[in-house]
């Protein structure tokens, strides 16, 4: 099958109720899983979830941060929905959302920011979608220390060329599905030739694949300066794993921070829901944190699966509840904690 035929035949038939992975994740996890699950099921998805452990808790409670119990749910059920999980900066395990994202080779990390009226930030008239390579460059992890001393360490960048097309492809092919009109491939190639070289090679050969689709590339940093300074000249940026990492927090910013910002990772047959944002330890516990962003990451789940309806009554409802300050969480400047914000969603739903 061409990689063109196999984009657009991924969302295939799901079965009425499928079967759903659930990781609630660290930190904040639990509390933002709890109030998605619980709007969710108002908004009518049909899902049916299977709890499953992987983080610093497994790490703690089960010896394993990614459990092979865990592993074998997703490979059987071939859909997530993950809420954050802690990883150790510098020593100690290695990230299990790469982990994962690699393992299920969820090459297409798709994060959408759209400006949701009322929801503080400024700019207005953002709607940008961020499709990110998730399985190569610097993040293939392949880095050691090149003395005992660790005088130097050294990482290594993996660009791949199938690699580069299927996400490419990926991200023209969404252009289309969705009526968007242009896709920026963002690079450094003027100094990395070979690997950012080579990612940009591939995306003019595939743009010629796509006459409908406008097509430009940048520079990351200019991109990151045009960005906060006309955000809306941008519809699809497709980019590398690491540029889109961080690229992706920023467009977070632009629409009103991490709290509203969702994800998937989409493979072949196989796709993982979760918020861009992560386990947000300083205020894990407090019943505060915003669900927003993990409860928009189910609403693309919902969409995935052909559940339409409930997605659309379901990201209705949490936009409802996100124009009103008395009912937005601290981060977004409102005074309204997790629970409230819940209820408001569920009884915007009903209305
Ligand atoms: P973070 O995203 O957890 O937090 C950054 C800031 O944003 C914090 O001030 C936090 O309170 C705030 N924030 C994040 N989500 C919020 C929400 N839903 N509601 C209200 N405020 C929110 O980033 P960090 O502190 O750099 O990372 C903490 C841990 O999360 C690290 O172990 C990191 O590796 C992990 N992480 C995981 C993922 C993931 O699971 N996909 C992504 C990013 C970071």
């Amino acid at each position: 099958m061409s990689l063109s035929a196999s984009a657009s035949s991924r969302e295939s038939a799901f079965p009425s109720r499928p079967r759903v992975s659930l990781i609630e994740g660290d930190g904040i996890g639990p509390e933002i899983t709890a109030a998605t699950l619980h709007v969710l099921e108002a908004a009518g998805g049909h899902l049916e979830w299977e709890p499953v452990a992987a983080g610093m808790g497994a790490a703690a409670t089960l010896g394993d941060p990614l459990p092979a119990a865990t592993l074998a749910s997703i490979e059987q059920n071939r859909l997530a929905l993950k809420g954050p999980l802690g990883t150790p900066s510098g020593s100690g395990f290695r990230s299990v959302n790469v982990a994962l994202r690699q393992h299920f080779d969820l090459y297409a990390n798709v994060r959408p920011t759209r400006t949701i009226p009322g929801v503080p930030s400024r700019f207005t008239g953002v709607d940008i979608v961020m499709v990110r390579e998730n399985t190569e460059d610097l993040y293939a992890g392949i880095e050691h220390y090149i003395d005992p001393r660790r005088s130097a360490a050294e990482s290594i960048c993996i660009i791949t060329r199938v690699g580069s097309e299927r996400v490419i492809v990926y991200a023209f092919e969404y252009a289309r599905r969705l009526g968007r009109k242009k896709v920026t491939l963002v690079h450094k190639a003027n100094i990395l030739k070979m690997t950012n070289g080579l990612f940009l090679d591939t995306g003019r050969e595939v743009a010629k694949r796509y006459p409908d689709i406008g097509f430009d590339d940048m520079i990351v940093d200019a991109t990151a300066m045009k960005l906060v300074v006309a955000p809306e000249r941008f519809d699809v940026i497709v980019t590398m794993n690491l540029f889109g990492d961080i690229l992706s927090d920023l467009t977070a910013g632009l629409i009103g921070g991490l709290g509203v910002a969702p994800a998937a990772n989409i493979g072949e047959g196989c796709a993982i829901f979760e918020a861009v944002h992560g386990t947000a330890p300083d205020i894990a516990g407090q019943g505060i944190a915003n669900p927003s962003a993990l409860m928009l990451s189910a609403v693309m789940l919902l969409e995935h699966v052909g559940q339409r309806e409930a997605a659309a009554r379901m990201r209705a409802g949490v936009h409802a509840a996100l124009v009103d300050a008395a009912t937005r969480t601290g981060d977004l400047g409102g005074k309204s904690n997790t629970k409230a914000f819940t209820e408001a969603i569920v009884r915007a739903m009903a209305k």
